[in-house]
């Protein structure tokens, strides 16, 4: 059966001239059958390059969004339409932003609040001239709204790039923490977090230790500050694959969704690797499945396309950042 999706996947892939590609915390099977597997923008950038009609990005819309800022001329499809990302989802440019809710069947629920009706504008307005960073896990308002994108990997770059001494930093709080503390610069802070990374402790990561004394830890920059400063490593998921191939450790524990050491196992046969928590799981990077990249190929559902007047400048906020050495 799963022989036979995989079969009539790759067979409309070739019909349509599409390429598949996978971010890092995607289940195994949806990463196996993909072209490039990799975080959101090494993904979206990837796919500006390839000369093919159709992108199926399988992922989150945010990521779908990204693909289709950079490539406006080719058919964005994102196989699960309802994958979104609660990070993203809690920055609002205008409007009343969507009611956070808690995760069921998690230990940690993420407690959150602020005011329902607190937007982007309003803190703009709050903090004029103070430019934005949107970190690229945000919808293609808020970029379109910001002033420069960063990733988990260049966040502390893209900050000190910036000539005034105060920055907002939207929308993980984890992450502008750690962009105050390697900068000199004063971050005021949106109050996001991702909740598969705000619910690890500094007691998971001595755990952890206890549990597998010889391993080196690896930390995501959307974990919280006292994890960070406990970790061995802290980097993206693309720092994590490359640390992990370079260093002479064999033994290693990732601090991220529990999808990337899949990738982790495949690419270092030789190497061990242990989630930090093994609850570290986007229930909206599990929503893709192989039935629905084959759904998605056949009908042609569910496009991804970003209003030309938003991509327009989101696109130059993205681009700011590329220029970024
Ligand atoms: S892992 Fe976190 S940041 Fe990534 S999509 Fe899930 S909720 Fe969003």
């Amino acid at each position: 059966m799963k022989e036979k999706i995989i079969e009539e996947i790759f067979r409309l892939k070739e019909q349509r001239r599409a390429i598949i590609i996978s971010h890092n915390y995607q289940r195994e099977e949806v990463q196996d059958i993909a072209d490039f597997v990799g975080d959101s923008l090494e993904l979206s950038r990837q796919a500006a390059s390839v000369d093919c009609d159709v992108i199926v990005f399988c992922g989150v819309n945010f990521m779908a969004e990204s693909a289709s800022i950079l490539s406006p001329e080719k058919t964005v499809l994102l196989p699960s339409l309802d994958a979104n990302c609660p990070m993203a989802d809690m920055v609002r440019v205008s409007g009343t932003r969507k009611v956070w809710k808690t995760f069921p069947g998690y230990e940690v629920q993420p407690t959150f609040v602020f005011p329902h009706d607190f937007t982007l504008i309003d803190m703009k307005r709050q903090y004029p001239g103070v430019p934005v960073v949107a970190y690229v896990n945000t919808t293609a308002d808020v970029k379109a709204e910001s002033d420069i994108c960063c990733t988990s990997a260049n966040v502390v770059k893209v900050v000190e790039s910036l000539p005034e001494d105060r920055v907002i930093c939207i929308p993980d709080r984890n992450l502008s923490a750690w962009a105050q503390r390697n900068t000199g610069k004063e971050i005021i802070t949106w109050d996001g977090f991702c909740h598969v990374h705000d619910r690890v402790r500094a007691e998971d990561v001595e755990r952890a230790r206890k549990g597998h004394p010889e391993a080196l830890v690896m930390a995501h920059p959307e974990c919280r500050l006292e994890v960070l400063e406990r970790a061995d490593h802290v980097t993206s998921t693309s720092g994590m694959l490359r640390f992990a191939r370079q260093s002479d450790a064999r033994e290693f524990i990732v601090g991220t969704e529990v999808g990337l050491l899949h990738r982790l196992r495949k690419e270092n046969p030789d190497k061990v690797f242990y989630p930090l928590r093994k609850d570290m799981i986007c229930p909206n990077m599990k929503k893709t499945t192989l039935e629905k990249v084959l759904w998605a190929l056949k009908e042609m559902k569910n496009e991804i396309k970003v209003p030309e007047d938003i991509r327009v400048r989101a696109v130059t906020a993205l681009d700011r950042m590329l220029k970024i050495k």
